[in-house]
């Protein structure tokens, strides 16, 4: 029913997976890949359907009969919240099936590339993502959807995962969809190869969490569990304290070595250190060069 496409990212056997649909609130719904892949967030109404993220081609007729199970109506519109391939992966089944895709004009610029690159395994190369997946509607700061009651708004957020991160935000159901700014298994992934940063994602959760209000669901990128203003502030904190670590240790003279095996991440990483392929490992260089620390090797 669908061509195979391209899977992008890490993407893994596919074969046998389940994906789930779940009601965040209002007329919005998460769908789920348990194990691994974005999560997706569906706003349903007579009007029409809504996606924010694609998930992987393989799993297009999946995410397509899950939707169904909540809504007959129309997919119409698709948000791509960033490049990478678990997040923009099924774009081209969805744009043959007549879907319109949106983006971020960075994130566009990215599909141009002729290689993709992904942050793990140490900026690994990916094929460029296919021609008829590219997001045909781009914006350059804010789009507007008026849909099924709801005024949704997607704006660009602050250069974090990526530099073309997308926030979604569904006002009436007060439900926010981070993409992969936000994400409750691991810790941040700053991709330096597509425009990420430290600070622009210290600064993209401080707007979110100004954004929020003690009910707002969150929908992370990855992440089992609709989560809230709260969890959001624990991982900034946590970002914020291994930073502040870090710069101490920098101006102290030390070399990237010593800052590792100083484990400024120690108290954090039964919460966020366990997941396979970005562990304190990836994210303790990444902070310690962001903040200036050059040099790996002590000097002695
Ligand atoms: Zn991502």
């Amino acid at each position: 029913m669908y061509s195979a496409g391209v899977a992008l990212g890490q993407a893994g056997p596919f074969d046998g997976v389940e994906l789930s649909i779940e009601h965040v609130a209002g007329n919005v719904y998460m769908v789920q890949r348990p194990g691994g892949g974005g999560n997706i967030g569906v706003l349903i109404g007579p009007e029409g359907v809504l996606l924010v993220d694609s998930l992987f081609a393989p799993l297009s007729d999946k995410l397509v009969a899950a939707v169904k199970e909540v809504s007959d109506s129309e997919i119409r519109f698709l948000i791509n919240t960033h490049i990478h391939g678990d997040h923009v992966g099924g774009n081209e089944n969805l744009a043959e099936m007549g879907v319109l895709i949106f983006a971020h004009d960075n994130t566009r610029l990215r599909f141009l590339e002729e290689r993709s690159r992904f942050p793990r395994r140490g900026g690994s190369f990916m094929p460029q993502p296919p021609e008829a997946g590219r997001p045909v509607v781009t914006y350059n700061d804010t789009i507007s959807f008026h849909l099924n009651g709801e005024e949704v708004r997607a704006f660009l957020a602050p250069p974090s995962h990526t530099d073309g991160d997308t926030f979604v935000y569904f006002p009436n159901a007060d439900v926010l969809h981070l993409g992969d700014v936000f994400r409750t298994t691991s810790y941040p992934i700053i991709d330096l190869y597509n425009g990420g940063t430290l600070r622009g994602t210290i600064a993209a959760l401080d707007q979110a969490i100004e954004m929020a209000g003690p009910d707002t669901k969150v929908i992370p990128g990855h992440g089992l569990s609709i989560v809230g203003r709260k969890e959001m502030q624990e991982f900034l904190a946590m970002i914020l304290d291994v930073r502040d670590q870090v710069l101490v240790m920098i101006t102290d003279g030390m070399k990237l070595d010593e800052v590792m095996a100083a484990r400024p991440t120690a108290a954090y990483d039964a919460q966020w250190g366990q997941e396979a392929g970005w562990t304190a490992d990836d994210f303790v260089p990444i902070v310690y060069y962001q903040l200036g620390g050059s040099g790996r090797l002590a000097d002695r």
